[in-house]
């Protein structure tokens, strides 16, 4: 018999792997980032309005900066929190020092390739736009008749994108209750069904549509990175330098991180090496944690991948 303690650590592990997966899941279901990104497109396309793109670009960034980095700060504290409590340290430690350099400085980097992100992506954006008007013009269609065009199938597919959201979330829970009962037959379904439906998210058709997927990517991306480094230096602030790599997404975690799972290194040894930064097959979709290694030596009960859609 696992004793109590035991129990209640490895819970408080799978609750920060939720928190994270919830503040994720909120990033992508936003509606301000998505409509300031679409107008973003149209204005910088289609009108002459240059001054108003700019501004609309700075709002991007400001919605970033202030709304979405706050509340994935905010996260990384609250699940480095319970962890650090069990260790018998301050769940909350403000940061100071070199610990809260070592979060602004990153901050303000992460906020930087944000912005590249959306450069780069308006950039193919406005590329094949001015194809697809090079093309109508040779065809004989009208401008407007093309723009009308492009907004009624980027609207079709924004809708389309959101329903497909849904059903994807919808069978990450299937998949995580079939891999709680451990039938074999039942995973293998539902990890079928789970890998048609993502690859149902990725099909994007329209250019619109697909800076759309770049730009919710980029967000997605820079708000874990923001919410795994806070939570980095809530357990640097309390004295914590050896971390242990948590593997993440159950029996569908891909082999690196699979083979990662229990590795134990000083902070600087994982330095370009976390999860996300591109190393493991699952590439920037990476939600592995690093907890204090004291935490998992005493905590057996950790033995393999967590499933981020475990119900507790
Ligand atoms: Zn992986
Ligand atoms: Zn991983």
């Amino acid at each position: 018999m696992p004793d109590t303690d035991e129990i209640r650590s490895k819970a408080r592990i799978i609750a920060a792997v939720r928190l994270k997966r919830e503040v994720l899941e909120g990033v992508i279901r936003q509606t301000d980032l998505h409509a300031l990104v679409a107008k973003y497109a149209r204005v910088s396309l289609f009108t002459d309005n240059q001054a108003q793109a700019v501004r609309l670009r700075e709002q991007i960034k400001s919605a970033m900066r202030k709304k979405y980095f706050p509340a994935a700060e905010a996260s990384g504290y609250k699940s480095a929190g319970p962890v650090l409590e069990s260790l018998g340290k301050p769940g909350n430690p403000s940061l100071s020092g070199p610990s809260l350099r070592f979060l602004t400085k990153y901050k303000k980097a992460n906020l930087r390739w944000f912005a590249a992100e959306i450069e780069t992506g308006f950039k193919t954006l406005s590329g094949e736009v001015q194809a697809a008007f090079a093309r109508a013009q040779r065809d004989g269609i009208g401008r407007r008749t093309l723009l009308k065009q492009l907004t009624d199938s980027t609207k079709e597919e924004m809708a389309a994108l959101a329903k497909k959201r849904r059903l994807l979330a919808r069978v990450n829970r299937e998949y995580a209750k079939a891999e709680s009962t451990g039938k074999l037959r039942l995973i293998r379904e539902a990890r079928k069904a789970r890998a048609k439906a993502r690859a149902a998210v990725n099909r994007v058709t329209t250019a619109l549509g697909r800076f759309e997927n770049k730009v919710q990517g980029a967000a997605r991306d820079a708000v874990r990175r923001e919410a795994q480094r806070a939570q980095l230096a809530a357990y640097r602030q309390s004295g914590y330098r050896v971390y242990t790599w948590v593997t993440v997404n159950g029996s569908a975690a891909c082999p690196d991180c699979s083979s990662l799972h229990g590795e134990t290194r000083s902070i600087r040894d994982w330095h370009g090496m976390q999860p996300g930064d591109g190393h493991t097959y699952c590439g920037d979709s990476c939600m592995c944690e690093l907890a204090p290694e004291d935490f998992c030596r005493d905590n057996e009960q950790i033995t393999g991948p967590i499933n981020p859609y475990l119900e507790l």
